[in-house]
Parts: structure tokens; C-alpha cells; sequence
């Protein structure tokens, strides 16, 4: 379905920004039709450029997780824009949040800044093979890292979305070191550890990939790696920039109980404002510029209204189990109510994988467990049905299949109560 005043402006905007987006996922072309524009938000809703008030399950891709405009967010803010909003030296502020982070995570020394996950996530792997001295990179196919060169193998998200896993643009000299294991699979790891000894810079992950839809490791798989990394000095490099400070205030390591050695993070780390960051134990972090040889730098990183962001952000999880606790049970609660609307139609297949506020439907017969069964579950156009049905009813997913669902803890069970219907009313209808 198409609406007057955001078809009109995406019509305008795609005269003079390439597909009318700056990041293709927004486009809605895995979903079809003319993307929604947003005016404003506030708490759990979205408010569009045709006055719609829409229930928002994307959370701007994970950052939002207290809901939109946070008041404390937004006082904080203003307060620090009358003080200058970029100096390009040093502040306080970057140590306050820095000590927090460090604080809050397992097994970190120190944190650098920097303006996206996907810049944390290429500074990571140059960190890795700085301090290993090796070159190659192993990644898992439907993993999205951002969309730094080497990561463009067989990526997630958009890259999935696009059908383009492998960008034009990518040198062959770049992909022959970046080395593609299958999710859930650590065979597929230990054979290519094996036909590549003393190579492996890094392993990196998904710890819960999130860009394939939501997918969960299952139980031992990470572990396993955290065996393989170590039996062939390896880094482990947990990507947390969708689950760090998400699926618990230390992020996958903490609620999965298995240590990385090199961790980044992004989205709810800069609390709605550009921010993404990378961390290790002191000995890996003394590698980077100044301090060591791999160099690593950014005019605006660390920026005072990015940091200030992120730190009230950050402060507002610390020592908040019931806010986790809240979000595990609002998400609980979503997951039983569109079970019970699946189950009511046994003819439509159907797979919820969820952990912490993190879930997804993927629209299969088979356990949903890597790039290839997220795939198969995405073939036709029951998702791209599924998300329109819930977008004409003013709930608004992720445009595309291969995306988890963030949940943000200002949804009231009102607001869930009302998706669960719009779910069943469309299955209902689904024939
Ligand atoms: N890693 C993961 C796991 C992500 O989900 C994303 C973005 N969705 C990135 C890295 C890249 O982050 P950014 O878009 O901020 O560059």
C-alpha cells in the first residue's frame, strides 16, 4: 500500500539521493511498495509524514531500546549543545563513558569510539590482524558487519535483502581473506582453521546474528569457537552492535556466558545518536595508535553529543536488571501471542526464533538455524504479505525477512496486545 504525502516525498528524495534512501534497507524494496516517511517519535510510536501513528518494532534498527525521544536523552542533549557540539580534542565525557562501558561489560580494559558498527567492526579486524600478524578473517555467511570491504562476502541484512552478498567493488585480493564458515557449524570453522594454519587473524560473529532474522547459537556453538580460537591463537571477535547492552547491560558475553576477545558495539551505545566502539583486554587495546602500531582514527569520534547520548543511555541500564527483565517478558509475552495465531493456522508454516528482545517470524516448515534455512524461509512473498498486512494495520517491522524485530521497553502490553491481533486478524485472512 502506498500513502500520499510519503510516496510523494520518496518520489522527491529519489531525484537526488540514490533509490531516495541512504541506507538501502529503508527503500522497502525486499517488501515492495513506497517506504514510510517519519515526522517525529515518541516512546513506542512512530508518527508519519500521512499523521499515521504507528507501533515501532525496529526501534531505528536496535538503538532506541528505552523508546523514542527518552526525555532524560533528549534534556541532556539540549543542555550539552548550548556547550558546542564538536571540538575535535578531548573530554570528559568520553572517560565517563568509557570507565561505564567498561564497567558494564565482562573481560574489557579499555573502549575506543568511533561513528558507527560498521567502523568498529573493520577497526576490530585490523586491530585483530595487527596483534596476530596474520591476515585472513573467518565470518559466517548471513553475519552482516557493516559494509566495510571485507565484510561484504556473503553479508547479511540489505546485502541479503538485494540478492548482492558479494558488492561490486570488492577487490578479489580482499575477499580471498575473508574466509566463509556456516553459522551453527563448527565443522565448517574447524575445517577451514585447519586448511588454513597459522593464518587466522579472527574469527567473527553474530553472537546472536540478527541480520539473517533472528537466529540463536545453539547450545556449545559458541563455546566451540571460544576452543577453536584458543587451540590456534585466533581472536574471537563477538560483533555486539545489535546485542551489546540489549540482551543484557554486558551484551551477549554476559548473557551467554562465553568471552570474546575483541569486542564492538554500536546502536544502543550511542543512545540514538552516531556512535559505535570496539574493546579488548588492555594488552590487544595497547596495540592501536597512539599507544601502538595499528592505526585507528576519526575526526568527530568521541563527539560530545554522541557521547552524551550514549552515556545517559548507558546509565539508564546500569544496575537496571528490571528493565532487561521487563523487555524479556514483553518479548515473551509477543512471542506466545503470535504462536497462538500460527498455530491456529497449521497451513501456513511458520518458525519464531527470540532471545532477550530479539525475535523474528520466519515463514518456514524448518528450524531456522543459518544463511541457508533463512533463505529457503524467505523465498516468496509471505513475509512481504505478512509485513504489509501489519503496516496497513499501523504496525511497523523491519521491511525485509532477513532482520530481527527490536523490541523497546516503552511498548505497553496494550500496544503488543494490539499486534497480536493485527497478526491474527491477517492470518485469518491469509488465504
Ligand atoms: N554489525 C551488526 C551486527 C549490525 O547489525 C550492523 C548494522 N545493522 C553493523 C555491524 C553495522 O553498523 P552501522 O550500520 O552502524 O555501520
Amino acid at each position: 500500500m502506498n500513502y500520499t504525502r510519503s510516496s510523494a516525498l520518496f518520489q522527491e528524495a529519489k531525484k537526488y539521493i540514490p533509490g531516495g534512501v541512504n541506507s538501502p534497507v529503508r527503500a522497502f524494496q525486499a517488501v515492495g511498495g513506497d517506504p514510510v516517511f517519519i515526522e517525529k517519535a515518541k516512546g513506542a510510536y512512530l508518527y508519519d509524514a500521512d499523521g499515521r501513528q504507528l507501533i515501532d518494532y525496529i526501534a531505528s534498527w536496535g538503538p532506541m531500546i528505552l523508546g523514542h525521544a527518552h526525555q532524560e536523552v533528549v534534556e541532556k542533549l539540549i543542555d550539552r549543545t548550548q556547550k558546542g557540539t564538536s571540538f575535535g580534542a578531548p573530554t570528559e565525557l568520553e572517560t565517563e563513558i568509557a570507565k561505564l562501558a567498561v564497567k558494564m561489560v565482562p573481560n574489557i580494559d579499555q573502549i575506543r569510539f568511533v561513528n558507527s558498527g560498521t567502523e568498529a567492526c573493520m577497526s576490530a579486524v585490523r586491530l585483530a590482524r595487527g596483534y596476530t600478524a596474520r591476515e585472513k578473517l573467518i565470518k559466517f555467511s548471513g553475519c552482516y558487519h557493516g559494509h566495510s570491504d571485507a565484510f561484504l562476502i556473503q553479508a547479511g541484512s540489505g546485502a541479503l535483502t538485494f540478492g548482492t552478498p558479494n558488492s561490486p567493488g570488492v577487490t578479489q585480493g580482499t575477499a580471498k581473506d575473508t574466509l566463509l564458515a556456516r553459522f551453527n557449524d563448527l565443522a565448517s570453522v574447524a575445517n577451514l582453521v585447519e586448511q588454513n594454519q597459522g593464518e587466522i587473524a579472527a574469527v567473527i560473529i553474530e553472537p546472536v546474528a540478527g541480520n539473517m532474522g533472528c537466529i540463536l547459537p545453539q547450545p556449545g556453538f559458541l563455546e566451540g569457537l571460544r576452543e577453536i580460537c584458543d587451540q590456534n591463537g585466533i581472536l574471537l571477535i563477538f560483533d555486539e552492535v545489535m546485542t551489546g547492552f540489549r540482551l543484557a547491560a554486558g551484551g551477549a558475553q554476559e548473557r551467554l556466558g562465553v568471552q570474546a576477545d575483541i569486542v564492538t558495539f554500536g546502536k544502543v551505545i550511542g543512545g540514538g545518536l552516531p556512535v559505535g566502539a570496539f574493546a579488548a583486554r588492555q594488552e590487544i587495546m595497547e596495540f592501536l595508535a597512539p599507544v601502538g602500531p595499528v592505526y585507528q582514527a576519526g575526526t568527530l569520534s568521541g563527539n560530545p553529543l554522541a557521547m552524551t547520548a550514549g552515556l545517559t543511555m548507558l546509565n539508564l541500564l546500569d544496575n537496571n536488571p528490571e528493565v532487561y527483565r521487563s523487555l524479556d517478558e514483553k518479548t515473551a509475552y509477543l512471542h506466545q501471542g503470535l504462536e497462538a495465531c500460527f498455530k491456529a493456522h497449521p497451513e501456513i508454516p511458520y518458525q519464531i526464533n527470540r532471545l532477550g528482545s530479539m525475535i523474528s517470524v520466519h515463514f518456514s516448515d524448518q528450524p531456522v538455524v543459518d544463511f541457508e534455512s533463512s533463505a529457503l524461509a524467505a523465498r516468496g512473498d509471505s513475509f512481504s504479505r505478512f509485513f504489509h498486512g501489519m503496516l496497513e494495520r499501523e504496525i511497523y517491522l523491519p521491511p525485509s525477512a532477513y532482520e530481527s524485530w527490536f523490541l523497546n521497553d516503552a511498548l505497553s502490553y496494550d500496544d503488543i496486545d494490539k499486534t497480536i491481533h493485527a497478526c491474527e486478524d491477517i492470518l485469518q485472512n491469509w488465504s
